[in-house]
């Protein structure tokens, strides 16, 4: 729930009136207590000082002008603290024609909000005559949430409350964007490469329109196509095995390393015949597959290593990034990855000047000059607002994988300790993860996964199905019991909550939920 507040009831708090002050005081701890997210409009800022000035004034207050004032603005400062500032958008000007310009922003504010998820707070007589049911007393909305119990845990990945450490940062991006008016490879999309490029450490980035394009176009520039083999797992998302039918080639699968939930290095030799073209290790949950021993069975072969990074973007593996351990690195920044943006995003890494080449051509129609088509492609291109969205995000990145790892380690000491029943995750020592999920595994999945929910706790499960027993892997002939570690895993896999803003008493209401559903 998203509550916004009028400016009377600024002015009501921060000048102590009495009665009204309190009541709107008290609404704003039960807001705090629920987790519902409370907003100042911007464009309110110059009629919030200007209404506490008055209303200091009137209280008596025996102060010159300016001294009033500076009582006022530190009043204010420090009132909005722990607020989030509600942008006033282009629309919320021209309201000329109502009888209260500043009641007609904040109405025209809140209808940008879906539905009944958004409540402003007045005592403005004119507001509440509206009779809309957005708008209430702090009285009201007392009344109406005094009995409700706050959620046991927020969201399985909670993207607002990333959100609100961002805002700014993320609002003057998009609109630099919206200025410059370069929407396709504009300025941020330059910008951005060099960013990845030197934040994974290798020589060429090139930002592309999903993990999924930057697979099909890696695949594509290493000229993957009909009766080719790649060797990949079975245990990832559908994208990985999925591209590369997608060209007409055959992912052939390799099961996975128990602790880890990679592709297990000692079984991809044996998958190696001559048609093989490369080798597509995944980098699961957030960790890396054993790099060097796959790239020395590449090396062996002559094979290209591309790694699905998609998880583990800003993972390290013996202290280099994830995205730079092999001749190509494809991430993804679908929001729900370690480095989401709000939309569909991806990334390739090179350190192979010609590959970088034919990776730049492929993201746009295999054009190496205008109308120049120098081999096949796709439009692969990532929307400069994405760019722009990411840039912003990745000067908070570094303290995300750092929360990450926290929450992580956190869990698994306290699962560990509490109840040894449960598998928690393996990181290598020469590894630490970025955790994209939390996993563990449980005997009787259904019915903890059933417990946690009706405790409040939302998870879900990666993978259920691993690919070879995808109906739309038919066709290539695997049967069940082909890959039994992957198939056990899918059988007993579990993700918990896990985002850089999980709070640790959310996350001891996790781990007792779960433990007591586990022994009960
Ligand atoms: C998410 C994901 C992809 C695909 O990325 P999109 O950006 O969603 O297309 C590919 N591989 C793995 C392992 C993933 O988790």
């Amino acid at each position: 729930m998203n509550i916004l507040l009028a400016t009377d009831i600024v002015v009501d708090i921060c000048a102590s009136r009495p009665e009204v002050g309190a009541q709107a005081a008290r609404a704003l701890r039960l807001a705090g207590a629920l987790g519902h997210r409370v907003w100042l409009y911007v464009g309110a800022v110059p009629v919030l000082e200007a209404a506490l000035v008055e209303a200091l004034k009137s209280q008596g207050v025996a102060a010159s002008d300016s001294a009033i004032r500076s009582r006022a603005r530190v009043l204010l400062k420090d009132f909005v603290r722990d607020k989030q500032w509600l942008a006033a958008l282009a629309g919320e000007g021209d309201v000329f024609d109502a009888d209260d310009l500043g009641a007609a922003q904040l109405v025209a504010a809140v209808a940008r909000f879906a539905g009944d998820d958004i409540l402003l707070l007045t005592h403005d007589e004119g507001l509440l005559a509206r009779q809309d049911p957005r708008i209430q007393t702090p009285a009201d909305y007392a009344a109406r949430f005094s009995s409700a119990t706050p959620p046991a845990v927020g969201a399985f990945i909670d993207l607002k409350a990333q959100q609100d450490h961002l805002r700014p940062a993320i609002e003057r991006s998009i609109h630099t964007v919206l200025h410059h008016g370069q929407y396709v490879l504009g300025p941020e999309v330059v910008a951005l490469e060099a960013r990845l490029a030197d934040y994974v450490g290798v020589e060429h980035c090139v930002a592309a329109a999903s993990g999924t394009d930057t697979l099909l176009i890696a695949l594509m520039a290493l000229g993957v196509g009909p009766g080719d083999e790649v060797v990949t797992t079975p245990f990832t998302f559908i994208a990985t095995g999925e591209m590369i039918a997608f060209l007409g080639a055959k992912p052939v699968f390799v099961d996975i390393d128990p602790k880890t939930y990679n592709l297990d290095p000692a079984q991809v030799e044996a998958a190696i015949t001559p048609r093989t073209r490369a080798i597509m290790p995944v980098s699961l949950y957030g960790q890396c597959p054993e790099m060097d021993a796959i790239n020395a069975i590449a090396a062996r072969h002559g094979l290209p290593v591309v790694e699905d990074a998609a998880q583990s973007f800003g993972a390290t593996y013996r202290g280099r990034r994830s995205g730079g351990l092999s001749t190509i690195g494809s991430t993804s920044f679908f929001p729900a990855k370690p480095l989401g943006g709000y939309g569909e995003g991806g990334a390739l890494f090179t350190d192979d000047a010609e590959l970088a080449k034919a990776l730049r051509e492929i993201r746009v129609h295999g054009q190496d000059r205008r109308y120049h088509h120098a081999r096949i492609g796709l439009n692969g291109r990532l929307d400069t607002l994405q760019a722009a969205i990411l840039l912003a995000k990745l000067d908070h990145f570094d303290w995300e994988v750092e929360r990450r790892a926290e929450i992580g380690a956190r869990y698994t000491a306290w699962l560990n300790e509490r109840c040894p029943d449960i598998l928690t995750p393996h990181v290598e020592p020469h590894a630490t993860s970025v955790f994209a999920q939390y996993t563990v595994q449980v005997t009787d999945r259904d019915r903890i996964a059933k417990a946690l929910g009706e405790a409040g706790i939302p998870t879900a499960i990666h993978y259920p199905i691993p690919l070879h027993g995808q109906p739309a892997f038919a066709p290539y002939g695997y049967r069940q019991g082909d890959f039994p570690v992957a198939e056990a895993a899918a059988q007993r896999v579990m993700s918990l909550p896990m985002h850089p803003d999980l709070p640790e008493q959310d996350q001891r209401r996790i781990v007792d939920a779960l433990c007591a559903a586990v022994s009960g």
